[in-house]
C-alpha cells in the first residue's frame, strides 16, 4: 500500500511528496517527472507536439504500471489530470490517496511562475483554469481518502489530513493508518497521551502503529480543564521516562484541546523536545487547537500561563470521531468555528452564520484549519497578526480562570468573551447576530452573576498573558467579519461596562 497524492496542477504535489517521503524515510515518485524522462522533453512540450489525447494515453499507461509496482509506503505524486482515467482510478484501490488542497488563485500563480507551467494548455487562460479547477474538484474528492493541507511555519512544515474513517481499524484500516502516518512508526515509536474518556472510546485505534503483540504505549490523564496542570505534565513526563521513550520516538496527542495542549507541552520539553502528532477528537481541537503549535498548562489563577511553541509533526483529523461527543461539548466547540468565521469573514462567515445547529462538515473543518494555518504561517509566535486568534479569548480566559475552570467550558467562556469584544468594538448589529447564534445553540449569553464576581473578571483580564503594556489591555476588536484589529487599547471602565453587561 503506497501513499498517493492527487490534486490540481500548482497544488505543490511534487514538493510535498518529497517532504513526506523524507519524513518517513521512503522514496518519492512523480508521474510527471517520469513521463518527461520517457518523452525526453517536458510534459508541456508533449502536449504541443502530440496533443492531449496522446499524452493522456501515455500517462494512463505509466501511472497504472507505477501503481502496480510501487513499494509499500512510498510516496507517489500524480499529474493533475491522471485521475480522469477510470483505469487509474481502479489502480488507486488498495493505496491511500490524499487530495492536496490548494486555492485556485495560488495554483494559478504557482503555475505561471513554474518554468514551463504557463505553456501547458490549461494554464494559458485564467478563466479556463478556474473552470477546470471547479470541474475536477468533485472527482478529486470522490477519489481521495483524505484531504491534505500542507502547514507552513518558520519552525517547520507538516501535513494535516482530514478524512472520515482515517483512524478506523476496519477493512485494512490499520495498514491505511500506518501508510498515512506522518512518521515511520518503526523507526520512531509512538507514545500515546490521552484522557480516560478518549482512551475508552478510541485508545485502540492507535494499535495498528505497534506490533500485533506490542501495541503502542499509552498514558491516560483524568479528563477536563482541571487536569491541564503541571501535575499532569509531571505524571506524563515520568511515565514516558519509565516506559523507555527516547528522543527518536514521538508523542501522539489523542484527545481534545486539553490533551493536545498538555501532550504538546510534554513533547516540547521531554528530553528537550520530541515530535508530536496530533489526533484531535473534539470540535475545538479539530478546528483550532491542534494547529499552530501553542502548547501549555494552566496555573490556578491564570490560563495557559506556562507553555512552549512546538509545531506538530502532523495532524490527523477524523470528523467521524465527533459523533461520540456530548452535545454540550459540540456546542462549545462550535464557538471556535464561529470565532474563526468572524476572523475570516467572506464565505466562511456566510456559511457558518447561516447554518443551523452545531453540525460541522469536513469542508468547514478544512476552512477553519486553513484560516488558522495561514495566520500562524505569517506570525508563528504571536508577535502581531496571530493575535487575531485571541478574538473573544481575553475576557473568555478571565472567565475561565475566575470560575476555577469548572463553571464554563472553554468554548462557552469564549462565546461570552466574543460578546464582550463586540460590545467594545461598537458592533451592535453583529453582537446581536452573534448573541442569536449562541442562544440558538443553548450556549450561555449571560454570566451567572450570583456566582461570578465582575471585578475579579476585570482584574483577571488584566493579568491575561496577552497584556503587553502597562496601561489598559490590548484587545482584538472587530466591527465587520473578516476585519479584526489587534492591539486595541481599551480603558478599564469600558471593559468593566462590557463585562457588567454580560451579567445583566
Ligand atoms: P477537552 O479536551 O477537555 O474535551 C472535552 C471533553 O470531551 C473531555 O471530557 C474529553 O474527555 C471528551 N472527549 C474528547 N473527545 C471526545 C470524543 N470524540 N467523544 C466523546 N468525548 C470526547 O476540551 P476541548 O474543548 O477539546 O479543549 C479545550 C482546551 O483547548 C482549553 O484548555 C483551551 O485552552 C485549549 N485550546 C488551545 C488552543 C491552542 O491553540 N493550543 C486553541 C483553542 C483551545
Amino acid at each position: 500500500m503506497a501513499f498517493v497524492l492527487i490534486g490540481f496542477m500548482g497544488a505543490g504535489k511534487s514538493t510535498v511528496a518529497g517532504r513526506l517521503a523524507r519524513l518517513r524515510g521512503r522514496s518519492a515518485l512523480d508521474s510527471d517527472v517520469l513521463l518527461a524522462e520517457r518523452f525526453g522533453h517536458s510534459v508541456a512540450r508533449e502536449f504541443e507536439l502530440h496533443g492531449e489525447e496522446s499524452f493522456r494515453a501515455a500517462e494512463e499507461e505509466l501511472v497504472c504500471r507505477l501503481l502496480g509496482d510501487v513499494s509499500a509506503r512510498d510516496v507517489v505524486a500524480l499529474g493533475g489530470g491522471s485521475v480522469l482515467s477510470a483505469r487509474v482510478r481502479d489502480a488507486l484501490d488498495g493505496h491511500v490517496t490524499a487530495l492536496l488542497e490548494v486555492a485556485p488563485d495560488t495554483a494559478w500563480e504557482r503555475v505561471q511562475a513554474a518554468e514551463d507551467g504557463s505553456e501547458r494548455p490549461p494554464a494559458r487562460d485564467r478563466e479556463a483554469f478556474g473552470a477546470l479547477y471547479a470541474e475536477r474538484r468533485g472527482l478529486y474528492e470522490e477519489v481521495a481518502d483524505a484531504a491534505l493541507l500542507w502547514a507552513e511555519s518558520a519552525s517547520g512544515d507538516y501535513p494535516v489530513f482530514v478524512g472520515d474513517g482515517l483512524l478506523d481499524g476496519k477493512d485494512g484500516g490499520g495498514d491505511r493508518l500506518v501508510t498515512i502516518w506522518p512518521l515511520a512508526p518503526i523507526a520512531s515509536r509512538p507514545y500515546g497521551v490521552t484522557d480516560t474518556n478518549v482512551a475508552r472510546l478510541y485508545g485502540e485505534r492507535l494499535s495498528a502503529l505497534g506490533d500485533p503483540d506490542a501495541p503502542p504505549e499509552q498514558i491516560a490523564i483524568e479528563p477536563g480543564e482541571l487536569h491541564k496542570t503541571l501535575a499532569s505534565a509531571e505524571l506524563v513526563w515520568r511515565e514516558l521516562a519509565r516506559r523507555g521513550m527516547t528522543r527518536a520516538d514521538h508523542v501522539v496527542a489523542l484527545g481534545g484541546g486539553v490533551v493536545g495542549d498538555l501532550a504538546g507541552f510534554c513533547a516540547a520539553t521531554y528530553q528537550r523536545g520530541v515530535p508530536v502528532v496530533h489526533v484531535p477528537t473534539t470540535l475545538v481541537a479539530q478546528v483550532d487547537s491542534a494547529y499552530g503549535g501553542k502548547t501549555g498548562v494552566d496555573l490556578p489563577g491564570a490560563k495557559n500561563y506556562v507553555g512552549a511553541y512546538h509545531q506538530p509533526a502532523g495532524v490527523l483529523v477524523d470528523p467521524g470521531m465527533l459523533a461520540t461527543l456530548a452535545p454540550a461539548e459540540l456546542a462549545a466547540g462550535w464557538v471556535e468555528v464561529l470565532k474563526t468565521a468572524l476572523i475570516a469573514g467572506g464565505t466562511l462567515w456566510e456559511r457558518v452564520s447561516a447554518a443551523d445547529g452545531c453540525y460541522v462538515d469536513k469542508r468547514t473543518i478544512l476552512d477553519c484549519a486553513r484560516t488558522k494555518l495561514a495566520i500562524v504561517s505569517a506570525d508563528e509566535r504571536d508577535g502581531g497578526r496571530r493575535q487575531v486568534l485571541n478574538l473573544g479569548h481575553t475576557v473568555g480566559h478571565a472567565i475561565e480562570a475566575v470560575t476555577g475552570y469548572a463553571r464554563y467550558r472553554h468554548g462557552e467562556a469564549v462565546g461570552l468573551g466574543l460578546l464582550a469584544a463586540l460590545r467594545l468594538s461598537g458592533a451592535e448589529d453583529l453582537r446581536a447576530r452573534v448573541r442569536e447564534l449562541l442562544l440558538a445553540r443553548d450556549l450561555p449569553i449571560t454570566l451567572d452573576s450570583a456566582n461570578v464576581d465582575i471585578e475579579e473578571i476585570v482584574a483577571a483580564t488584566a493579568r491575561d498573558k496577552k497584556r503587553l503594556g502597562a496601561d489598559g489591555v490590548p484587545f482584538v476588536l472587530l466591527s465587520t467579519p473578516g476585519e479584526p484589529q489587534i492591539g486595541c487599547e481599551v480603558a478599564d471602565d469600558e471593559l468593566r461596562a462590557a463585562v457588567r453587561e454580560l451579567a445583566s
